[in-house]
């Protein structure tokens, strides 16, 4: 498809999310917080999840969180992630209030204080969590 085409996206989700992976390609972790209720949330999208506002501002976060569940994935969903089987997900609360689901290095665990680095895969920068030193 060519910029000028047009048809337009059926997925409004990747110009939606556009802050989110443009702040990934500067390292930089970016969420989204309500400005009616102050409820902060890291998947971009129009409305807030907490009281439904539609007005959303984007943040940027210092990258420093909570782990609250960790998975290590054997099987990978795509033949991009092939390469990095077996790898660990976790969920990280950031200190900021939302939770984000991303990568990390292997042995972290439950309750552990982690910090947000980046790593490129496929031309895409995907975040890795690693614990905090200190
Ligand atoms: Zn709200």
């Amino acid at each position: 498809m060519t910029p000028s085409s047009p048809f337009p996206s059926p997925l409004p989700s990747p110009a939606l999310a556009a802050p989110f992976t443009q702040g990934l390609a500067a390292r930089v972790l970016r969420y989204q917080r309500c400005t009616s209720c102050g409820t902060a949330q890291t998947l971009a999208r129009y409305a807030c999840q907490h009281c439904g506002a539609p007005s959303l501002d984007w943040h940027e976060a210092q990258g420093t969180g909570r782990v609250q569940a960790v998975t290590v994935v054997g099987r990978a969903p795509s033949d991009s992630f092939r390469a990095l089987v077996p790898y660990t997900l976790v969920l990280v609360q950031l200190d900021e209030g939302p939770r984000l689901m991303a990568h990390a290095q292997p042995g972290v665990q439950i309750g552990q204080r982690v910090q947000a680095g980046f790593f490129v895969h496929d031309q895409t920068t995907l975040v890795r969590f690693s614990p905090q030193p200190g």
